[in-house]
């Protein structure tokens, strides 16, 4: 049972991880071993990212206990390609399947007062690849944010938008403000005449002028495209702007980011002349088996947004506010001090000072707080592997029911890193101290018996 050896110069991967583990399933001494060496790998997480660490990573969220349960459940094991319904699937048995997924899509809808939703989205990326086939042709100009402000691979010209072969041109922000130029939005879009305008960011701090940007591209039929990955529970929680009804044609997002259900993908819209292109490309174009335990789990989430999501959202912005405010005043730079920081779960600081985010990122993780680096406005393109920026999502410690007063406790322990004020290992202890003493998620039901 020795691994063929792949061609190291073509190998992505890191070798030396690879080469442990392939050490370690050398030495197992047989199956069972080699089972229990990845179920001990996942334990090691569930204790140190779980129970040790303050994870302040923006893309992440803890599902409710009832949420997560789901994803084991017994239907995750049965395959049912195709649309909801006995007439429209090729498998049969799919009878409560049906049910699951029509309640899934109806909550959907609720959550964001759309007129249609889909659920068989096993990413957001597949999401937006979907979009890009439905409402766009090979050959097309589309405009969409470029990184360092935010801009996500999926719009640009490495991912989906550009597999579609797709003209990407940049929607032009103001570096200050962090928000569209809008001004010389409407030149560049008047001259592009671009199908699709893509907004939405991963690195995300204010919200887009949807509505004004949906009258310059309605003046040649454009249309906007909202990819609301990050933003999709500040969204439905009614604590962010609201993309739809702001003039958008198509509203994507990630389902385990601040919407806090399982990784995987939502898309919601209102035009009918929508509905065939978008549920064409969903279906049978880009998914097949699409993980019911995934979409009953997504379903069960949804449901929790109508009792909790107007405060867990806004908690999350007050927290992000309060945390942005109290670095920016220990003398970590923050991004748009000038005005409030952000309205969002993100806080954005530039780390020059402190090394980069890189090194920062990784200092911080030694003390078991988790960040990301992150590239900033004033990152220049060749330096896109160095970012200054470091990004701080306040998604998780709010469901554990901190608010600003802890805010204030992690500022002092990420200043004792980035400033070298203690020993890691002393930081180490008191982050692993303040999560532990938030024992319980808050923001959702109390599991069936
Ligand atoms: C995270 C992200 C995505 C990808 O979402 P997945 O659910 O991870 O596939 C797409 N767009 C933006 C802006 C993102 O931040």
């Amino acid at each position: 049972m020795t691994a063929p050896t792949a061609d190291a110069a073509t190998e992505v991967h890191d070798p030396a991880v690879l080469a442990w583990a392939s050490d370690l399933l050398d030495r197992a001494g047989g199956p069972r071993a080699m089972q229990q060496a990845v179920i001990a790998a996942v334990e090691r997480n569930a204790r140190w990212r779980g129970e040790e660490c303050l994870n302040l990573l923006a893309p992440e969220a803890p599902m409710s206990p009832t949420v997560r349960a789901l994803l084991s459940a017994e239907v995750g094991q049965r395959a049912a390609e195709g649309h909801i319904g006995p007439a429209n699937r090729w498998f049969a048995g799919t009878r409560h399947i049906d049910e699951i997924e029509a309640l899934c899509v109806e909550l959907l809808k609720r959550v964001f007062g759309a007129r249609y939703a889909d659920h068989r989205l096993v990413a957001s990326m597949i999401g937006n690849l979907a979009v890009y086939a439905a409402m766009t042709e090979p050959g097309d100009a589309i405009m969409s944010v470029t990184q360092p402000f935010g801009g996500h691979s999926s719009n640009r010209g490495d991912g989906p938008a550009g597999v579609r072969g797709l003209y990407i041109h940049d929607v032009p922000m103001d570096p200050v403000e962090l928000e569209v130029d809008l001004d010389a939005f409407s030149d560049s879009a008047r001259r592009i005449r671009p199908k699709l305008v893509a907004l939405g960011a991963s690195m995300t701090l204010f919200p887009f002028p949807v509505t004004a940007m949906a009258d310059i591209v309605s003046e040649w039929g454009g249309r906007i495209f909202f990819d609301g990955a990050h933003q999709l529970g500040l969204i439905g929680g009614g604590q962010f702007q609201d993309p739809l009804r702001e003039g958008a044609a198509v509203l994507t997002g990630s389902a385990g980011k601040t919407f806090s259900g399982p990784q995987s993908g939502v898309i919601v819209w209102d035009d009918p002349a929508l509905t065939v292109p978008l549920t064409d490309a969903i279906f049978p174009t880009l998914a097949a088996t699409h993980q019911v335990n995934r979409v009953a789990a997504l379903a069960a989430a949804a449901a929790e947004f109508f009792a909790f999501g107007q405060d867990y959202m806004a908690q999350i912005v007050a927290n992000a506010q309060a945390l942005a405010g109290a670095l920016h005043e220990r003398g970590v730079p923050m991004l748009a001090a000038h005005k409030g920081f952000t309205r969002t779960h993100q806080a954005i600081a530039d780390v020059t000072a402190f090394g980069g985010g890189e090194a920062v990122a990784n200092r911080l993780a030694e003390a078991n707080i988790i960040t990301n680096k992150n590239l900033i406005p004033t990152d220049p393109a060749a330096a896109w592997d160095r970012p200054s920026g470091l990004r701080i999502g306040t998604t998780e410690v709010t469901r554990w029911g901190m608010k600003e007063g802890e805010m204030a406790r992690i500022t002092d322990l990420i200043v004792d890193v980035l400033k070298e004020c203690r020993p890691v290992e002393a930081v180490q202890r008191d982050a692993g101290d303040l999560r532990r003493s938030f024992p319980t998620l808050h923001y959702c039901f109390a599991p069936e018996a």
